[in-house]
């Protein structure tokens, strides 16, 4: 990859006609590649290749399709390295994270592989004498994608595999942090035989963003980022009639009761907190204690906040990476100090970590605040960085009303021995993803991954059977052929069977 990430249209890397910023390496705060920004017209220009692109596309058999996907499969994995040294450069995390998140990304690929099964209509025989009724799911044509900086490989890989296996050209404007990785994509799919202009990178801000949302040749959108952007990409993209999943913000809780085991709880709650800096979408910025288990879960929080290395993704030692920018660390900093102000007890304190050699990077250690008031901000809002609040509460209907008093949905997590609040927790919190002694419920890729209230505006999950459903429309068919001489008297009465 050279020094400039450009657009990738139509099978090959243009600069189109928008500005350039620089990608910074949130490690070291150095430039690593200059970015092209797209604008309404390099907007124009993709979307009127992937028109074209994908009519052809809607007509390849499934069978040669699936063949896409075998070969784009193991391409990926022979690439894994490449990609995720790009990552931890633009993004920070470790290269361990990074390969994990794109072995997450396969399992889309492997559910498209399963397309020549999950596009399979409903057929039924004699729905009346002689009538016959089936169903059909049909491409939607080009659609977009919209993703956010913390997983660049995994979360358009929620979008692009199943949009394209059911026969749309796709167009993915991926986060202007950390843009690389999507046109190595761009190229694997490429070598994997994908026509081109079917799968496309278009760059930038919120200009291209919203070219994408109401330009009228784009059938639908797909976009992963934060509540306030996912509002305004679900209201502009459905006001110009688009098809629109938007998935937004998080502040996921985990909740430990009295019966768990807590150095597990404290062990699952900490990769949770501080992996990959806090910016993961299910992340546990949130730890709830139920009874008297207060003191001795913090104590155990704390040894395994204490223990984290913090350090440069490349550095095998690392455990817990630099945030995606100095604003980033500011805001951990910033609301780490309001929660102090308003009574908060600080007793794993990030503020003030440097990291030597990396003076530079956006370091800032894990941090654990208990005491806040449940109004606060940093209690909240989503910070999005290593930061754990530990609330307390005398019992479980106090920590499910907490939790579902939060306008966020995306997911939670209980510790627990008791299969009884096990299987209430999972029936009555409005959360839409729920771990039982597991702390980021990410769903595998045959299922679908979403969130309910704030965490997600339109109807449909991403990936999977929902991923299926939302890049597809249904026909229902009912056929009838009469014999040459067959007569029937008309009727003006509505038809039953
Ligand atoms: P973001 O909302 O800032 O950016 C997401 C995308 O929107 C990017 O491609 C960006 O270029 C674009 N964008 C930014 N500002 C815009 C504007 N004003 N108008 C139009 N488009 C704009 O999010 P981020 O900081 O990249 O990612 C972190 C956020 O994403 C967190 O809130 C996290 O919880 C969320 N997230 C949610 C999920 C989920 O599944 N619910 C998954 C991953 C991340």
């Amino acid at each position: 990859m050279g020094h400039d990430v450009k657009h990738w249209i139509n099978g090959r890397e243009e600069a189109g006609t928008g500005s350039t910023q620089p990608i910074l390496n949130p490690a070291t705060g150095e430039e690593t590649r200059t970015l092209h920004l797209g604008d309404a017209a390099t907007v124009d220009r993709a979307v009127e290749v992937a028109v074209a692109a994908q009519r052809e596309w809607a007509q390849v058999s499934l069978a040669k399709r699936t063949q896409v996907f075998y070969r784009m499969r193991q391409l990926v994995i022979d690439a894994t390295d490449e990609i995720a040294e790009v990552i931890s450069q633009e993004h920070g995390k470790t290269v361990g994270d990074a390969k994990g998140e794109i072995a997450r990304g396969l399992e889309t690929l492997e559910f498209a592989t399963s397309i020549t099964q999950d596009l399979k209509g409903g057929f039924s025989e004699n729905v009346s004498t002689g009538v016959d009724a089936h169903t059909m799911r049909q491409p939607l044509g080009v659609v977009a994608g919209i993703t956010p900086f913390n997983f660049p490989a995994m979360v358009p890989f929620w979008m692009h595999p199943v949009a394209l296996a059911t026969g749309n050209a796709f167009l993915l404007k991926p986060s202007e942090r950390d843009p690389s990785a999507s046109n190595i994509v761009a190229r694997l799919y490429q070598e994997a035989g994908l026509p081109d202009g079917v799968f496309q990178v278009i760059h930038g801000g919120k200009d291209t963003v919203d070219a994408l949302c109401t330009h009228d040749d784009v059938s639908a959108v797909s976009f992963v980022g934060s509540t306030p952007i996912a509002k305004h990409v679900h209201a502009t993209a459905s006001a110009a009639g688009k098809r629109v999943q938007a998935l937004g913000g998080a502040n996921n809780h985990a909740v430990v009761m009295p019966d768990a085991n807590i150095e597990f709880a404290a062990s699952q709650v900490a990769s949770g907190a501080f992996g990959s800096a806090g910016e993961r979408c299910m992340a546990v910025p949130v730890a709830v204690t139920v009874g008297d288990i207060h003191d001795e879960f913090l104590a155990a929080i704390t040894a395994e906040a204490e223990k984290l290395v913090v350090g440069p993704g490349d550095d095998e030692k690392t455990d817990m990476p630099p945030v995606i920018t100095a604003e980033a660390r500011e805001r951990v900093i910033r609301m780490t100090d309001e929660a102090e102000k308003a009574g908060g007890r600080v007793v794993v304190d990030g503020r003030g970590l440097v990291v030597e050699g990396y003076e530079n990077g956006n370091f800032v250690g894990p941090t654990v605040i208990t005491d806040l008031d449940r109004s606060h901000a940093t209690y909240t809002d989503e910070v999005f960085g290593p930061l754990l609040v530990v609330m307390q509460v005398d019992n479980f209907d106090d920590a499910l009303e907490l939790v579902n008093s939060s306008p966020f949905g995306n997911g939670t997590a209980i510790f627990t021995d008791s299969g009884h609040y096990a299987r209430r927790y999972q029936e009555e919190v409005q959360v839409g993803m729920i771990g039982i002694n597991v702390p980021i419920p990410t769903p595998v890729g045959y299922y679908s991954f979403g969130g309910w209230k704030d965490s997600l505006f339109g109807e449909h999950h991403a990936h999977g059977p929902e991923g299926l459903s939302f890049y597809t429309k249904q026909k229902a068919v009912t056929t009838r052929w009469p014999s040459q001489n067959e007569t029937v008297e008309s009727s003006m009465s509505f038809p039953t069977h």
